[in-house]
C-alpha cells in the first residue's frame, strides 16, 4: 500500500516542512498567524510554490484559501477535497491545520513523482479562517465554498480596527466574488481532512491514528445565580442564600451528569461573582456552560437534565437561577462511506480503526449536509494542542499520509 513511496520518506518530508511552515508568522519570537495577516500571505506563498512543485494550478480565492488543483485523468469537473487551514492561536503549535495541508500536498506530490492520475481532479485546500482569533466569526474560507457565507460577515471589525473586507483587500483577494466561490455539490465527491487529536485518547490506548465520527454539538449558555447577599459575620449558616455555594453544587450536579454517557462533556469554563469580597456572603454568581456529544440527542437530553437540576438545587437553597442557552450547533456527523474506506486503508496497515468523536470544530463542519467528508486523526502528545508544545511523530504523521494516499486508490477503483 506504500507504493508510492518508500516507507517512512512521507514522515520526515512533512515534519520537515512543517518546520519550514512554522517559521511564517507574524510574530518574531513565536507561532501566531492569524487570518490574511503578514505570516497568513508567507505561509500562503509558501504553499502555494509547494504545491506548484506537486504539479498543481493553484490560486488564492476570494477568501484567501489556497486552492491547488491536481487534475484527474479526464478533465472533468469531478473533484475529491483535501486539506485543513493554515491560521493558527496566538503562541501556537505547528501542527494544528497545517499538517492537514502538508500531507495532502505531499500525498498528491507522490502521486505526480509516479506520473499518477487519478479519475477526479483533487483540491488541496489551504483555509485561512479556523481559529477565529481575527474576527469574531470563523470558517469564513470554507463557509464561501458550501456556498454558506454570510456577506455581513464582511463588515466584522477584529482588534485592530481593521474590518473584514479591508483585510482581504489588503491581501490581494476581491469580496465581490466571494459569492461566486460556492462550488457545486454534485461534482464534489467529499472532503477529507488530517489533523492532530488536540485530545489525549489515541495516546491514552497506543494508537497513531484514529477516524472521526462526528464533529460535536455545542450547546452554550450562561446561568445567573441570585442570592442575598449578607454580612459574612452576622448571618447564621442556616440562615443564609448564599449564590456562590448553589452554584458550587451546580457545578457538580453538571460534571456528575456528563460522566453518564461515553462521549458527553460539559464544562463550566468561567465563574463569576460580582461585587465579591472576603467578608461579603456572596448574593450573585454567573457561570458559563459548554455542552458537547457527538450525538445531538444525548446533548440535547442532557442540557434538559442539567437545566431540571439547576432548577432543583435553586429552589432547594431559596435562591432563582436563570438559565439561558444562547448558541446552538448541531453536530456534523462524517460520511459512512469515506470514512469506511480510510478504516479499511488503516486496517490493510494491520492497525485497529479506532473511531472516535471530534470535541473541537474543523473546517469540515461547514460542509455538513452538503458535501461528505471525513476525517484522520493523528495521535499528539500528551493531547496538547493550540501550545508550541504541540508534537506528531514523523512515524505517525507518514502512517497518515500512507493512509490518505492507499484511501485515495482505493476509492479510485469504485
Ligand atoms: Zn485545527
Amino acid at each position: 500500500m506504500r507504493d508510492i513511496q518508500a516507507a517512512g520518506a512521507f514522515g520526515q518530508r512533512i515534519s520537515d516542512r512543517l518546520a519550514e511552515l512554522a517559521m511564517m508568522s507574524d510574530e518574531p519570537e513565536r507561532l501566531t498567524r492569524l487570518y490574511l495577516g503578514p505570516g497568513h500571505r508567507k505561509a500562503a506563498d509558501l504553499v502555494a510554490r509547494w504545491m506548484r512543485e506537486a504539479a498543481m494550478a493553484v490560486r488564492i480565492d476570494a477568501t484567501g484559501n489556497v486552492v491547488g488543483r491536481y487534475r484527474g485523468q479526464d478533465p472533468g469537473p469531478r473533484t475529491l477535497m483535501l486539506g485543513s487551514h493554515i491560521d493558527t492561536v496566538r503562541d501556537a503549535g505547528r501542527f494544528d491545520g497545517a499538517l492537514g495541508v502538508v500531507t495532502a500536498i505531499e500525498v498528491v506530490a507522490a502521486a505526480a513523482k509516479a506520473g499518477k492520475r487519478y479519475p477526479f481532479a483533487i483540491e488541496v485546500i489551504a483555509f485561512g479562517d479556523e481559529e477565529g482569533v481575527r474576527f469574531p466569526s470563523t470558517l469564513s474560507g470554507a463557509k464561501a465554498l458550501a456556498g454558506r457565507f454570510d456577506l455581513r460577515a464582511l463588515d466584522e471589525v477584529g482588534e485592530d480596527g481593521i474590518s473584514r473586507r479591508q483585510a482581504l483587500l489588503a491581501f490581494g483577494c476581491d469580496p465581490l466574488r466571494l459569492s461566486e466561490e460556492a462550488l457545486s455539490p454534485e461534482h464534489a465527491l467529499g472532503y477529507v481532512e488530517v489533523h492532530i487529536e488536540q485530545g489525549p485518547v489515541l495516546e491514552k490506548e497506543g494508537l497513531p491514528i484514529g477516524i472521526v465520527t462526528a464533529i460535536d454539538g455545542v450547546s452554550r449558555g450562561i446561568v445567573d445565580v441570585e442570592g442575598v447577599a449578607g454580612h459574612a459575620g452576622t448571618v447564621p449558616m442556616a440562615m443564609r442564600k448564599d449564590a456562590l455555594t448553589a452554584a458550587a453544587e451546580m457545578l457538580l450536579a453538571v460534571e456528575e451528569r456528563a460522566r453518564k454517557r461515553p462521549n458527553l462533556v460539559a464544562t463550566i469554563g468561567r465563574i463569576e461573582v460580582p461585587a465579591s469580597a472576603a467578608n461579603t456572603i456572596p448574593g450573585r454568581t454567573r457561570f458559563t456552560l459548554d455542552i458537547r456529544s457527538p450525538a445531538d440527542q444525548e446533548r440535547l437530553s442532557a442540557v434538559n437534565d442539567i437545566k431540571a437540576l439547576v432548577a432543583a438545587i435553586a429552589q432547594r437553597r431559596g435562591v432563582t437561577a436563570k438559565f439561558a442557552i444562547g448558541h446552538e450547533v448541531p453536530a456534523a456527523v462524517c460520511d459512512t462511506r469515506l470514512s469506511d474506506e480510510l478504516a479499511a486503508a488503516i486496517e490493510a496497515m494491520g492497525l485497529a480503526p479506532r473511531r472516535l468523536p471530534s470535541g473541537a470544530g474543523h473546517d469540515a463542519m461547514a460542509f455538513d449536509r452538503l458535501v461528505p467528508f471525513a476525517m484522520l486523526f493523528v495521535r499528539c502528545r500528551g493531547g496538547v494542542s493550540h501550545n508550541p508544545a504541540e508534537f506528531a511523530s514523523a512515524d505517525d504523521i507518514d502512517l497518515a499520509a500512507s493512509v490518505l494516499a492507499s484511501f485515495l486508490d482505493r476509492i479510485s477503483t469504485q
